[in-house]
């Protein structure tokens, strides 16, 4: 490792790019098998289940990024395991493993995966309950199409028969839900406090708040990439894009923060008291668990 350390401090660009490169492979390959997931449960499609590597990341992404190595593994690790069955990828299943905590308090059923939700009893126990999905959960979507409370949007939405909500200011009234989630959307919105200052404004008292952002830990402060000034985007780094780049397509998905450590300062600005629920073993695999005060 020290050679390629000396090669990444390297002053010819060529060399320290391959230098990481190898490094990145090599990395890569001891991710190959997901420890404890071989027969494990699928919090998602419920599936007992393998689990499969699929690389997910691309250069300008890593580049932007500024990935370590060991950076790289872990956001390949939290996007690219996916279960065989449904897709679902490590993220999916975590934010499912949070959700279905939280739900469980409704219902009497045992609810031990998404799929559970369309259980006949279990819909009728959670047919009362409020929920604002903010952009599509990925995997989990189809299951929550099940709850008869959901009011699902997109942030970005290009499909008439899809509602749009801007996260700063939602179209909906206060006190509307007793449940918001949104999946890694919340690092493409230019006012990130605000964005929560407004989940703050429709959540019930008492209502719940989770969500995902990829967040690297080793990084004490959050990246500012890009802010909106007077209606524009302003680049204040080279632009990065989560959207997965198609032959001639328009980039999409601007990343306007990277999180680091400092999120924890971030989300504690408002009401909601949030809980950071990370992985002992991972903790790219973080999901943000916020509690509305129940008295105003
Ligand atoms: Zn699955």
């Amino acid at each position: 490792m020290s050679r390629v350390l000396d090669f990444v401090r390297d002053p010819s660009p060529i060399r320290r790019r391959r230098a990481l490169e190898l490094a990145r492979r090599r990395a890569l390959q001891a991710v190959s098998s997901v420890k404890g997931s071989i027969g494990s449960l699928c919090r998602v499609c419920g599936d007992t289940t393998l689990r499969y590597q699929r690389q997910v990341l691309w250069d300008s992404l890593i580049d932007a990024w500024a990935l370590t190595p060991a950076e790289h593994v872990a956001i390949e690790r939290r996007e690219g395991s996916q279960c065989v069955s449904c897709d679902a990828s490590l993220r999916s299943h975590h934010l499912a493993t949070a959700l279905l905590e939280h739900l469980q308090q409704f219902t009497s059923s045992p609810i031990s995966s998404m799929a559970d939700l369309g259980l006949e009893p279990v819909v009728a126990d959670l047919a009362s309950l409020r929920v604002a999905e903010l952009n599509s959960c990925g995997e989990l979507h189809p299951y929550l199409a099940k709850l008869a409370g959901l009011r699902y949007s997109e942030y970005l939405s290009e499909d008439p028969a899809v509602p749009h909500e801007d996260v700063q200011a939602l179209s909906y009234d206060d006190d509307s839900f007793d449940l918001v989630l949104s999946s890694d959307t919340l690092e493409h919105v230019p006012d990130f406090v605000g964005a929560l200052a407004e989940v703050e404004r429709v959540l019930r008292p008492g209502g719940t708040h989770i969500f995902t952002v990829p967040v690297l830990w080793n990084r004490p402060t959050s990246l500012r990439r890009a802010a909106l000034e007077n209606g524009e985007i302003v680049h204040l780094h080279p632009p990065s894009f989560h959207g997965v780049p198609l032959r001639g397509a328009v980039p999409d998905s601007l990343v306007f923060m990277e999180f680091g450590a400092d999120i924890a300062d971030l989300i504690a600005t408002g009401a909601i008291d949030y809980e950071i629920v990370r992985d002992p073993e991972d903790s790219t695999l973080t999901v943000f668990v916020g509690q509305m005060p129940v008295e105003p």
